[in-house]
């Protein structure tokens, strides 16, 4: 059983039970006895670590930010974006940023964040999302506090990376102190901010949790809660560490949940965390690639894989590309296998080192390597601008995953390709792929490649279509 599944059958285990603030836990399950997940983990601690924290900041320095320039002269710059009720601070910044108009999702969710409502939003990757949900609440933040205000939890640390370095530069005109929460790096650097006064803090849940158990950090004052890619913590098994945060939170904050896929655990999540008349905010779930993406599929013998992978990127050229596989085995051998044959590779999973990490990504963002070589830890939310293929070696066992992996291609409205190697021990996850995005993916065959067996191009014919437009 697949972890979300599993997840579900948990989360469905017993009767909810209702907090006093109208909020509903997610169901726990049997093992942890009859009360919910959230409560018996608060319960087994007495009062919450956040109400004993003695980590109170003493008065924090006043930073010295640059002067925005005239509402009115931003306001002739930017005519769309200042419809939307932003201050001259946060459009300095989207000027800086080089931003012209808002992104569909931007004109949507702005004006209703900064009316302080509740939001669930689901929104296919690279639509500007980011900018969302930080711009409204930078606005809305004000003078900088010493405890932190915001709190955003990411699934990964390289969208709480890409999501921290998004603050700091929307609160570049402001007061305001943006802290990077994650783990694979010493605490100590993140407790001496901590002390020193931070407004916002982006975190992934594991290192959060942490400083909450040692009582570093305090959320007492959290008035914005922003739970991003909530389907990815789904599948990563966060969401028991998700469920004890957002219970150490004030109930009385504006929450904002976005997540690319609401299966029922996420919603069943999302009305526990929001409040009831919390706004929908769907620009499109992420069932689809982006038009700009043409993507295509490569039957081959699975004994083949490895030699086919290398003739499409000898065919690629040394254009960059990102080469998806499913285990973190996968990625090393693939990887090895690669700058054997010659290619400058940098491979990214969750077994390498935080540093190892971050060094590979900025290696393949500076062009030093032309290929990265991945897990799924790379396939979602990562903005890397460029890259011209991506090729999945591995059918990726969740459909979704799919969407993702090739979207990290085609942004920006930029041409991409997307090539997946498939062996006929995928067909079961490639129907699911293609129930997902309701087409059939074109079948290709490499010219030239000395084929052991002649690959089937035409797919048979679907059984059973997915009905659209319901
Ligand atoms: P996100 O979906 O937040 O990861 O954003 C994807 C990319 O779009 C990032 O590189 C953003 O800097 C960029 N972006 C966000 N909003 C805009 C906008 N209004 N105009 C142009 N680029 C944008």
């Amino acid at each position: 059983m697949n972890l979300i599944k599993k997840l579900v059958s948990m989360l469905s285990g017993n009767k909810p039970e209702r907090q006093k603030s109208g909020r509903r836990p997610p169901k726990s399950s049997k093992a942890r006895g009859s009360g919910s997940l959230v409560n018996s983990n608060v319960k087994k601690r007495g009062k919450s670590a956040s109400q004993k924290c003695s980590s109170r900041p003493k008065a924090r320095k006043t930073k010295n930010v640059p002067p925005a320039p005239p509402y009115e002269e931003l306001k002739e710059k930017l005519p769309e974006f200042s419809k939307l009720g932003l201050g001259a601070e946060e459009l300095a910044s989207v000027l800086d940023m080089g931003y012209i108009e808002p992104t569909p999702i931007q004109k949507k969710s702005i004006p209703r964040i900064l009316e302080g409502k509740d939001a669930i939003g689901t929104a296919q990757t690279g639509t500007g999302k980011t900018a969302a949900f930080s711009l409204p609440i930078v606005k809305m933040l004000g003078k900088g506090e010493n405890l932190p205000r915001v709190l955003v939890l990411s699934p990964t640390r390289e969208l709480a990376s890409q999501t921290a370095k998004a603050f700091k530069s929307f609160s570049k005109y402001r007061d305001l102190n943006v802290l990077l929460i994650q783990g694979g790096v010493s605490m100590d650097a993140q407790v001496r901010a901590l002390k020193s006064g931070v407004d916002i803090v982006v975190a992934t849940p594991g290192r959060l949790l942490d400083h909450i158990r040692q009582r570093t950090v305090s959320l007492r004052s959290v008035k914005w809660l922003v739970l991003d890619e909530v389907d990815r913590m789904f599948d990563m098994g966060f969401i028991e560490d998700v469920s004890n945060i957002i219970s150490r939170c004030p109930k009385d904050r504006q929450t904002l949940f976005f997540s690319a896929t609401m299966p029922d655990a996420v919603m069943r999540l999302s009305k526990w965390a929001l409040k009831e008349d919390a706004e929908r905010l769907d620009i499109g779930l992420a069932c689809s690639p982006a038009d700009t993406v043409e993507h295509f599929v490569y039957p081959v013998d699975g004994i083949q894989k490895y030699d086919l992978l290398l003739a499409l990127l000898e065919k690629i050229g040394t254009r960059s590309a990102i080469v998806f596989t499913r285990t973190k085995i996968d990625a090393d051998r693939v990887s090895e296998w690669l700058v054997a044959h010659g290619f400058c590779v940098t491979t990214m999973h969750s077994d390498r080192s935080q540093r190892e990490r971050e060094k590979a990504l900025e290696d393949f963002k500076k062009g030093k390597a032309s290929l990265l070589v991945a897990t799924d830890i790379a396939s979602r939310g990562l903005d890397i601008s460029g890259v011209a293929y991506v090729v999945n070696f591995n059918v990726p066992e969740h459909p979704e995953d799919y969407v993702h992996r090739i979207g990290r291609t085609g942004r920006a409205n930029r041409e991409g390709k997307a090539m997946t190697l498939f062996s006929s021990d995928e067909s079961t996850a490639l129907g699911r792929i293609e129930s997902l995005i309701g087409s059939q993916i074109e079948r290709r065959k490499l010219e030239g490649f000395p084929y052991r067996t002649e690959p089937v191009i035409l797919a048979e014919p679907k059984k059973k279509r997915r009905r659209r437009n319901m």
